[in-house]
């Protein structure tokens, strides 16, 4: 049966009042207690034990942004994946956009972030896309056959099983700009093809999920793809009115 996996990235964002009134919202509306879905909030780093406090009542996982490729020791201002796994946290974002090119994360470093992931407890989030100059080049398979190759160099056969696969075109992020929901759906079409090929995974058990300008006018197009099995949210998931709204779509696509 499909299930939707709904996450929510807060980014730089958000202060105690945001997420006191938030959190009021959200308890409210019956979408967020059907656990039709997986909803999933990623708060900056700072605020995750106080969010923990609201979605341990709800159906709710919490998610972290980053994790550092170390467990422990001298890394001033680093958040390790023991650390995160103690305060309940249960999903990690790694290698998106703004760490790819804000931060100079490659390709190795979130190979090691997975890496780190995978022997946890907790579950992956792994962004993958093209930017705007590879689309224009046609090399948008490409640039995903590499990113998805390196994992299994590094992880070897069962490396998406349990976890989560974010298809984030980086020119649809914080543009406005999303995708064709059609275009999206042969691309996850493509990554499942992809990754049976090399993964022992049945290919009804990987998550794909969409990310890109998602909001509340244009999430039911993308949802009724068959091989898009959720969506990654910056922006439209700061306003609790509209993050349920795209919730109560899922819940009746379902
Ligand atoms: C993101 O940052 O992962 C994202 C998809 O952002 P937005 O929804 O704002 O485009």
């Amino acid at each position: 049966m499909k299930k939707f996996f709904i996450a929510a990235n807060w980014k730089l964002n958000g202060n105690i009042n945001m997420i006191s009134n938030f959190f009021k919202y959200l308890k409210l509306q019956s979408s967020i207690h059907s656990k039709k879905n997986t909803i999933i909030i990623a708060p900056p780093t700072i605020y995750l034990e106080r969010v923990y406090k609201d979605v341990s009542n709800m159906n709710i996982f919490l998610g972290a942004q980053n994790i550092d490729i170390h467990l422990k020791g001298a890394f001033t201002g680093e958040t390790s994946v023991l650390m995160l796994e103690d305060i309940g946290v249960k999903y990690v974002i790694i290698g998106h956009s703004e760490r790819r090119l804000m931060h100079n994360e490659t390709n190795d470093i979130i190979i090691k972030k997975f890496h780190l992931i995978k022997e946890s407890n907790l579950i992956p989030i792994l962004c993958i896309g093209e930017t705007e100059i590879d689309k224009k080049n046609g090399k948008t398979q490409e640039v995903i056959t590499e990113q998805l190759h390196d994992i299994f160099k590094k992880i070897g056969k069962s490396a998406f099983k349990n976890t989560i696969i974010a298809y984030e075109p980086i020119w649809a992020i914080g543009t406005g700009l999303s995708a064709e929901p059609k275009d999206v759906q042969l691309i996850h079409k493509f990554i499942k093809n992809y990754i049976v090929k090399h993964d022992s995974i049945d290919i009804n058990d990987i998550i794909v999920q969409y990310g890109g300008s998602i909001n509340y006018s244009n999430a039911k197009k993308f949802m009724e793809q068959p091989d898009i099995n959720g969506l990654l949210i910056g922006n439209a998931s700061l306003d609790p009115a509209e993050f349920c709204r795209i919730i109560k779509i899922s819940d009746h696509i379902l």
